[in-house]
């Protein structure tokens, strides 16, 4: 363990496998996380039944990599410890389906705390409720467990029935391979509100407005829409991957003395006070729990402020400068492909 920053991180040997390698774990889900924690936690030495409804394309796949497969709730009858790996959306139906099985003794374990800690997953008292959340997605979770390197990962206790809740998620940790590279504990509604306001206000909403306001004004001052392309998203990931090796000083090293003082000078003119309060009102809706009120009542709808939200981003016209530029310059490459994929139908069908 080390402990600077007053962070405990935990490693391999701060795991005893046997928490989990005589328990039954069923993996409720099939796609992203739910295929790497089943084959990971297979591969070492667990018990795993992977639970899929019955039309599930899934299924197949799961049965192809040598898993057992029935529907949640049979998995869950089984099981020691549910993991609910089904997207955050559907968790609640497929929760109804497992909740008479859970027994006392038994863990609830998530990879997102969203649905308990906005209350929308309850489960009984008498069972323990974890969060193990690999920092990655699902196939990288997988690689990097065959690669020997691990994926770092945050755990979560919510409730400590048993009074073992802790010593299990570090097992199921380790079996996923995530103590090989470092675990951190956090709570839920920390992991929760940081999540959702992270992907907000910087990481998918922050960032993708900045990339088309940037685009905009280039292109509405006469500059071509492939320069306007290039400068503001195409180089972004040369500039972000610095960042993520050396933070924002490697960053700075890195560029020419003309973009760091250019830099240093004009970026608090474009993020500025104004932008401070913005991302706070984000904050507070996220933790008064009016962003989850707002989203839930938008799925039992059928997302209709999502689809048309979805089109009109797919309709800007960065992204049509931006197909036929990466077709002229093959840079895509597969890792991004890979990451891309999804079986959504409704991500599937709409990126046609
Ligand atoms: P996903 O969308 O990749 O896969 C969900 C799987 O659930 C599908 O493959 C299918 O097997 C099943 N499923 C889909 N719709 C269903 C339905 N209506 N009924 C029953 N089963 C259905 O999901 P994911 O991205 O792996 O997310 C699972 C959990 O992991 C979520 O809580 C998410 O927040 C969390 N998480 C995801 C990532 C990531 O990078 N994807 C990272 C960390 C945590
Ligand atoms: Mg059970």
């Amino acid at each position: 363990m080390t402990d600077e920053l007053d962070t405990t991180v935990y490693y391999d040997d701060d795991a005893n496998s046997e928490h989990i390698t005589d328990k039954t774990v069923a993996v409720l889900g099939y796609g992203s996380q739910g295929h790497a924690h089943a084959q990971n936690l297979d591969e070492s030495g667990v018990d795993v039944v992977v639970g899929l409804r019955e039309d599930s394309a899934s299924r197949d796949a799961a049965r192809a990599d040598g898993l057992r497969v029935a529907t949640a709730t049979e998995a869950a009858a089984q099981a020691d410890v549910v993991s609910m790996l089904v997207p955050d959306t559907v968790q609640p139906t497929v929760y109804e389906q497992v909740e008479d099985e859970l027994d006392a003794g038994d863990t609830l374990q998530f990879a997102h705390g969203f649905n308990v800690h906005y209350g929308q997953i309850e489960p009984p008292e008498e069972v323990d409720v974890t969060m193990i959340a690999p920092k990655s997605p699902g196939h990288l979770v997988r690689r990097n467990y065959e690669n020997d390197e691990g994926t770092p990962g945050l755990l979560a206790v919510y409730r400590n029935a048993s009074g073992e809740a802790k010593q299990e998620a570090l097992a199921y940790a380790k079996a996923l391979g995530c103590t090989r590279a470092g675990v951190v504990e956090t709570t839920f509604r920390e992991e929760t509100e940081t999540d959702l306001f992270g992907e907000q206000a910087v990481l998918c909403g922050g960032v993708t407005e900045l990339i088309k306001m940037g685009y905009e004004t280039l292109v509405d001052a006469g500059y071509s829409p492939e320069m306007a392309y290039f400068e503001c998203l195409n180089e972004m990931k040369l500039i972000v991957d610095l960042m993520y090796e050396g933070g924002l000083s490697e960053m700075w090293d890195s560029v020419s003395y003309t973009a760091e003082y250019g830099g240093l000078t004009r970026g608090e003119m474009i993020v500025d006070e104004s932008t401070r309060e913005n991302m706070e009102q984000v904050l507070e809706e996220v933790q008064n729990g009016e962003f989850a009120r707002e989203w839930i009542t938008e799925n039992r709808a059928g997302r209709p402020a999502y689809r048309q939200r979805r089109l009109a981003e797919k309709d800007h016209e960065i992204e049509e400068v931006g197909e036929q530029l990466r077709e002229l310059f093959a840079w895509a490459d597969d890792e991004q492909t890979e990451s891309n994929a999804t079986d959504d139908p409704e991500k599937a069908t709409a990126d046609d």
